[in-house]
């Protein structure tokens, strides 16, 4: 189905400098190949492909979920987008102001988009990107993105453990497992360097000893083994918990409602009016947690914030390898040219392994995407050969006893379905006011690695609606929403076809 992928890297955004050698470890970059600017969409409705997590939760009333039957005519803030970023912000304002009214659109089921459909991994960067952080933000801000994605992953710990969510959570060691000689020297320097420059590194066990590497991650082919505490999650169930108390608490939940304009509002009486196709909601403040589809509302973020289809697998370990010989670990498996396989083998839950990433099968879909670019928010894909190939050579080759074993029905690679990811064109986030859109806020581009950033960006947000200073959020100053970052991503993009990601 996919044709052959080409590389279509270009110039950078300005400000932003790339680093000199191909980033060998930064996944999230192979994930963000450039694709054509300026393409976007609202979510697709209809005919999206299930996600494991959304097959087990058909008969919860929260999918299709309408607080009240009409919808408000108007509301204090309106929050469009369901997902863990709007959720956390509902959460958040309701803590901060409890007397003011929040509304929350979704266009589809509650929580279907990325935060339903991704693989399921908390996992804290403690190392890994800092090179590329450092080469386009500097060593301060490179060391506090991997600090914030620690706090982050404890944050969303502490809410599970605090609030005995049901959400199927793991804290477990966590694998990066160099898969050559190449990817192993690369990282090898980019964990010294960080080690060098202040970065913490004490909690992490280090074996650049392949033999030792194998043992320790029962990947064969391992040369390296970097491990430190992650999660894994069921990601629907963690939301759809805090969404739930949210609506305990006064928070309106509007689902099957796709909010098509933002226009000031004529009367004066409020400042924003929110079209929707079940009519228009008049507010002072709205907050943009619509991730991948942000530019389809928000014209400006077009070629800043970019909608990629991404795939997960799901794969039912066969017998030979249950039980005694499931694993036990989470992995992040770095192989050439960035590419990445995320593994979460549900290990406190059904042990069904889960495969996100992006293997080398993600560039052919890029390129098919690229060649048919009404797919970029194609959230209906399903069982993509070309990717799950990938992921199937490689368990065959590196865990034991994967290959011979007998596969008998309902068991192996049975299923693959795709979600959206939003790059963001410099690679992190945007966190703040819309410039120009005074009461118009915005939590999105989570750039593929949302789970370890909004538990922290989301709040951080609120803190900043309600005047509170940067500091007091703690997260990176290169997460804030400015006119300037905002001016030059948007330059970048008008000047040449192609935005550079760091
Ligand atoms: C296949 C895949 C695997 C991934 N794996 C991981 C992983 O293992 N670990 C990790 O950290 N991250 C992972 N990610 C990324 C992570 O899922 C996202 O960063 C995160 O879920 C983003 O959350 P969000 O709430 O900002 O966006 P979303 O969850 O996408 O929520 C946005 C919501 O807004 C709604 N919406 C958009 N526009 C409108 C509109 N105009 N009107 C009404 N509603 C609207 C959408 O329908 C959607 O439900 C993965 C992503 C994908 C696609």
């Amino acid at each position: 189905m996919l044709a052959s992928s080409k590389r279509l890297f270009s110039s950078p955004a300005p400000g932003v400098t790339l680093p000199d050698t191909p980033v060998v470890l930064n996944a999230d970059d192979y994930a963000s190949e450039p694709l054509s600017q300026g393409r976007t969409g609202f979510p697709k409705r209809g005919g999206q492909s299930l996600s494991y997590w959304l097959q087990q939760v058909r008969c919860d009333p929260l999918l299709d979920h309408r607080t009240t039957e009409q919808l408000p005519r108007q509301a204090d803030t309106v929050v469009i987008g369901s997902g863990l970023s709007g959720t956390l912000i509902a959460k958040q304002h309701l803590e901060t102001w409890p007397e003011k009214s929040v509304l929350v659109l979704e266009a589809r089921e509650f929580c279907s988009g990325a935060t339903g459909r991704n693989a399921g991994h908390c996992k804290p960067d403690q190392w890994r990107h800092f090179a590329k952080f450092e080469k386009a933000y500097g060593q301060e801000q490179a060391i506090k993105v991997m600090n914030n994605e620690a706090t982050t992953w404890k944050a969303l710990v502490s809410y599970v453990q605090e609030n005995n969510v049901d959400c199927d959570l793991w804290v477990g060691d966590t694998y990066d497992v160099p898969l050559d000689d190449e990817v192993a020297k690369i990282g090898k320097e980019c964990f010294e360097r960080y080690k060098e420059l202040g970065g913490r590194v004490d909690h992490i066990r280090v074996t650049q000893d392949p033999s030792e590497a194998a043992k320790i991650s029962r990947i064969k082919n391992a040369k390296a083994c970097y491990a430190w505490k992650a999660s894994t999650l069921q990601p629907w169930k963690l939301t759809a918990h805090v969404m739930r108390d949210n609506i305990s608490k006064g928070v309106n939940l509007q689902t099957k409602t796709l909010a098509t304009k933002i226009s000031p509002d004529s009367t004066g009486e409020y400042k924003w009016i929110v079209h929707t196709e079940r009519g228009q909601i008049a507010c002072n403040t709205v907050v943009h947690a619509t991730n991948a589809y942000s530019a389809a509302l928000e014209s400006s973020l077009k070629g800043v914030i970019t909608p990629k289809p991404h795939m997960c697998n799901k794969f039912v370990p066969p017998q030979a390898v249950c039980g005694s010989k499931a694993l036990r670990n989470s992995y992040g498996v770095l192989l050439r040219d960035g590419g990445l396989f995320s593994i979460n083998p549900r290990c406190t839950a059904d042990g069904v392994v889960m495969f996100g990433g992006s293997n080398p099968g993600q560039k052919e879909l890029d390129q098919w995407v690229e060649d048919n670019p009404e797919h970029c928010i194609d959230d209906s894909l399903a069982s993509v050969e070309d990717v799950t190939k990938h992921v199937r050579e490689f368990v065959e080759s590196n865990f034991e006893g994967w290959n011979e074993a007998e596969v008998g029905p309902g068991e192996g690679f049975d299923y693959s379905w795709s979600g959206i990811i939003g790059l963001s064109a410099d690679g992190v986030p945007f966190v703040g006011e819309l410039p120009g859109k005074p009461g118009q806020w915005i939590c999105a581009g989570h750039h593929g690695h949302g789970m370890a950033r909004i538990f922290t960006a989301a709040p951080g947000l609120v803190k900043i609606m309600n005047g509170e200073s940067w500091d007091a959020t703690g997260l990176p100053e290169v997460y804030k929403m400015t006119p300037e970052r905002l001016q030059c991503l948007r330059r970048a993009s008008g000047e040449a076809p192609i935005v550079a990601v760091v």
